[in-house]
């Protein structure tokens, strides 16, 4: 039988036990080749439009079957290439399977389906009062599968941690089409090795989760008081973050913008930031006691340098932190950008951003950084002039180079994107052998015959 003859042949068996689900024109499968990051998928086989878990234990069954590579997708918004697809191989989407199936006001859980919209979720638990914490920038068309692979964090995770820690349960398919269950809808839960954990940020490659448990928090009723402080270094700007997260006050957001992306985004859309100043500091406090913990913050801030405080609540309130939320329209209508993502303890954000101006001279490239500055974590923009390959992989060295500094600095090479197909030989640098060993034997455990998201990730 000719090869054409044979790929026909096993795609009718596909077909047989998915119909309509399964996609096989090229146009189709050119829809779900790549990501929103610069990787480049290849051209699949076929695509799954999954609406129910049997859907997914039959295409993993017939991929497992065949040793087919497997992708796995959400809404395609990541940044490290881990759902592009595979020459040749099989795409399984979740995006189809978007109900929320409970929001439990008493035990404070949300059980939803993989490709449920994760604002969508956060919309319904508004409406019993209770908030799904985690927000991604992108959480107005990510899916809560793509963020419970990807780990994703948000503006709000200074306070209430990452998705990790909103995660009570996982509805998993095993690369065999076997299906898992995993932790539960308590609060407390000490049976059986933490698989939830193992699963949260696993990128595709151990299962594909095609439900979850999610912990609820109470909606904040107040209004968030909001701060806006210009300084004249990032050393100052960096002395504030630990002199803030030092103190008794966990704000609900705490972000940063240096003079670069200030200036970007005054030129895209002025948004009264101090041009002149080297960063500026952007959070909101929320409490009872929000005025009392603004007195403790601005302390923090005016003893590290702070040049100038603003503070608002309400409409006034969205408009100051509204200039953060900018920079990535800012960026997008600036041109083509790579964008980085690495982690350190918050206490070094300020030896990290010194590494990324020494990366950006070194090069000679402009850099702009912003990001969480709570949580540690960077996203230097390296501003581009094409997308040409050469410039592309120019950029993924740089971006290289800034991995490697915040490892020194005892961070991370990823704090909330992933490692996907980008960063794969950096996972290598951070951890040391035994470690790696360690993940390559989890890997086999879950997927022997390495069907799933094979040679990403790990
Ligand atoms: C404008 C913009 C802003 C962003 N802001 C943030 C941000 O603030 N914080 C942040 O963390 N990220 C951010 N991202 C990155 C991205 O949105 C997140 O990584 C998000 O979690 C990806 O979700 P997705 O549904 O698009 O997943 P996809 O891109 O489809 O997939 C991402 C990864 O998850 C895996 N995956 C997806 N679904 C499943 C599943 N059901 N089971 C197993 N594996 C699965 C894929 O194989 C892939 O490895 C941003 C992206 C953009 C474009």
């Amino acid at each position: 039988m000719s090869d054409r003859k044979m790929r026909d042949a096993t795609l009718a068996e596909l077909s047989d036990l998915l119909g309509d689900r399964l996609l096989t024109s090229a146009e189709s499968c050119l829809d779900y080749a790549g990501d929103a990051s610069p990787a480049s998928g290849g051209r699949p086989l076929a695509v799954v439009e999954a609406r129910t878990v049997e859907d997914v234990s039959a295409a993993l069954k017939w991929a497992s079957a065949r040793q087919v590579p497997v992708s796995v997708r959400g809404a395609g918004t990541g940044l490290a290439g881990g759902a592009c697809a595979y020459d040749g191989g099989l795409v399984i989407s979740l995006a189809g399977m978007t109900a929320i199936r409970e929001i439990d006001p008493a035990d404070r859980i949300a059980v939803v389906e993989a490709g449920a919209i994760t604002a969508d979720i956060d919309r319904a638990a508004a409406e019993v009062g209770l908030m799904y914490a985690p927000d991604p920038a992108s959480y107005a068309t990510s899916t809560i599968g793509g963020n419970i692979a990807t780990n994703a964090g948000g503006l709000r995770c200074v306070r209430y941690g990452v998705t990790r820690d909103s995660v009570a349960g996982l509805e998993v398919v095993l690369a065999d089409g076997s299906v898992i269950t995993t932790g539960g809808r308590t609060r407390k839960n000490t049976a059986g090795y933490d698989l939830t954990g193992v699963f949260v940020g696993s990128e595709g490659t151990l299962g594909v989760v095609t439900a979850a448990i999610l912990r609820l928090v109470p909606r904040p009723v107040d209004e968030p008081l909001t701060f806006r402080a210009s300084f004249p270094s990032m050393d100052a700007l960096g002395g504030a973050v630990s002199g803030i997260m030092g103190s008794p006050v966990t704000p609900l957001v705490l972000e940063f913008m240096d003079a670069a992306t200030i200036d970007m985004v005054e030129s895209y859309r002025p948004a009264g930031l101090d041009r002149s100043s080297a960063g500026v500091l952007l959070g909101q406090l929320t409490g009872v006691d929000a005025e009392e913990q603004f007195a403790v913050v601005e302390t923090a801030m005016v003893a590290a340098g702070a040049r100038k405080v603003e503070r608002a609540s309400g409409e006034r309130g969205e408009e100051l932190l509204a200039a953060r939320r900018l920079v990535t329209a800012a960026a997008t209508a600036r041109g083509p950008e790579y964008v980085c993502d690495v982690a350190v303890p918050p206490s070094r954000l300020a030896e990290m951003l010194e590494q990324v101006a020494a990366v950006a001279g070194r090069n000679g490239v402009p850099i702009s950084v912003a990001g969480h500055a709570g949580d540690g974590n960077l996203h230097p923009s390296i501003a581009l002039p094409d997308t040409s390959v050469e410039t592309l992989d120019g950029a993924e060295r740089i971006s290289d180079e800034i991995a490697v500094a915040a490892i020194a600095l005892g961070g991370t090479v990823t704090g909330e994107h992933g490692i996907g197909s980008l960063k794969l030989g950096l996972l290598a640098r951070q951890l040391d052998e035994p470690t790696m060993a360690a993940h390559r034997r989890l890997k086999a455990a879950f997927d022997p015959l390495g069907i799933l998201t094979p040679g990403r990730a790990v």
